[in-house]
């Protein structure tokens, strides 16, 4: 452990909303995907999947004991179930989502801002996905 004081500087880890979660561990047998918090009610959660349902995604709930703040267990354990913090929202810079990589980011990383929450794409990934298949279509 590198970082023994952290939780001496940090508040405790709290599932909120607007977080994204991915899955803790990625084999591809692994049926779980990444999701943004959308309320905590009671040991439940709330989440919504852009991905998930039919084109414009959908909410489901998951057991709140599934999300963790990291994907490793306090003896250090890779995690093999649940889902790990991956990014938080600062409301304070009118942050959009992207879709792809799950993370929080200022209007200007994104070059399109699609209709619909988690639909958007950032510059970094658009570029990473045009590399690897060819140029996107400009969306209207
Ligand atoms: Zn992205």
């Amino acid at each position: 452990m590198n970082t023994p004081t952290r939780h001496e500087t940090t508040p405790p880890f709290a599932v909120k909303k607007w977080q994204t979660y991915v899955p803790c561990s990625t084999l591809h047998w692994q049926p779980a995907k990444p999701f943004v918090v959308m309320r905590v009610v009671g040991d439940k959660v709330e989440v919504y999947d852009p991905t998930g349902g039919h084109r414009m995604g959908g909410r489901r709930w998951v057991a709140l004991r599934n999300l963790h703040e990291t994907d490793r267990t306090k003896a250090g354990k890779q995690r093999k179930t649940g889902w790990r913090l991956h990014c938080e929202r600062l409301l304070s810079k009118h942050q959009e989502l992207c879709g792809t990589c799950m993370n929080w980011l200022d209007p200007q990383h994104f070059g399109v801002l699609a209709w619909g929450f988690g639909h958007n794409t950032c510059t970094s990934c658009r570029a990473e996905i045009e590399a690897r298949y060819g140029k996107l279509p400009t969306r209207r």
